[in-house]
């Protein structure tokens, strides 16, 4: 089995989701007491947070490319970064590793192709709904993405830094994040992205009016298709 390299704290509310849903993952395909063979380098996030308000992208990739290169070192054979937002830099990350750098933007671009959906709304942090990284990756693999308007992004992003990484879930949010999603059932969209890795804390993809795409979820489970994908290669081959 692979090691996994998380590079997590952004926010740890949803570090510990991708902790468990990766070793049940583990557990569920290998059986018995399996688990993940992993290494999870956590931040502060205060600290994250205060270069995205100034907009220190270049100061944020040196962070994080540091933190890969010390996973990379401590044995990981694949890197992830446990929240979309900083995916804005992850080119500048997966540059200072010669191990490879699962995307989340892409791995959840093909579970959207596996299921036919090509027009999904993006509920996200404002710097992945507005910066243009994330549509325009989405774009050149062939998916439109939709975002809400100008106040429910505003909604939406507060909803994640004020409530769902501090570690507080509120049902009146959840009806507001439900409302945003029924104006995109109107305006055309047919699949919801769960584009920042807490807002399974607080929505259930499965119980949504479109079909929902867990960013967190999906992460996980490539990074466990990694690690259990080259041992089962080395099972074939000596078998
Ligand atoms: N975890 C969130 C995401 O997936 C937001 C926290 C952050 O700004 O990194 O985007």
């Amino acid at each position: 089995m692979d090691t996994i390299g998380l590079i997590g704290g952004m926010s740890f509310e949803s570090s510990a989701v991708y902790y468990r849903l990766v070793n049940e993952m583990v557990r569920a395909r290998k059986g018995g007491l399996a688990s993940a063979e992993l290494i999870l380098h956590s931040v502060n996030f205060e600290a994250i947070v205060a270069l995205q308000k100034a907009g220190d992208w270049d100061m944020a990739a040196r962070r994080l490319a540091d933190v890969a290169l010390r996973l990379q070192v401590g044995g990981a054979g694949c890197v992830l970064i446990c929240t979309n937002t900083m995916h804005l830099i992850a080119d500048e990350v997966a540059a200072k590793i010669s191990v490879p750098l699962i995307h989340i933007i892409d791995e959840t671009a093909k579970s959207l192709h596996a299921a036919g959906r090509k027009r999904p709304l993006l509920l996200a942090t404002r710097y992945t709904m507005e910066h243009g990284f994330y549509a325009e990756r989405m774009k050149g693999l062939g998916i439109d993405i939709m975002v809400p308007d100008a106040a429910d992004r505003t909604t939406v992003h507060d909803i994640i830094f004020n409530e769902l990484c501090a570690g507080r879930v509120h049902d009146s949010s959840r009806e507001k994040l439900i409302d945003i999603i029924d104006r995109a059932v109107d305006n055309g969209a047919d699949s919801i992205i769960l584009g920042c890795t807490e807002i399974c804390l607080i929505l259930d993809p499965n119980r949504l009016p479109l079909p929902g795409f867990d960013t967190t979820a999906i992460h996980a489970r490539a990074a466990v298709e990694f690690a259990l994908g080259a041992e089962e290669e080395v099972e074939e081959e000596a078998a």
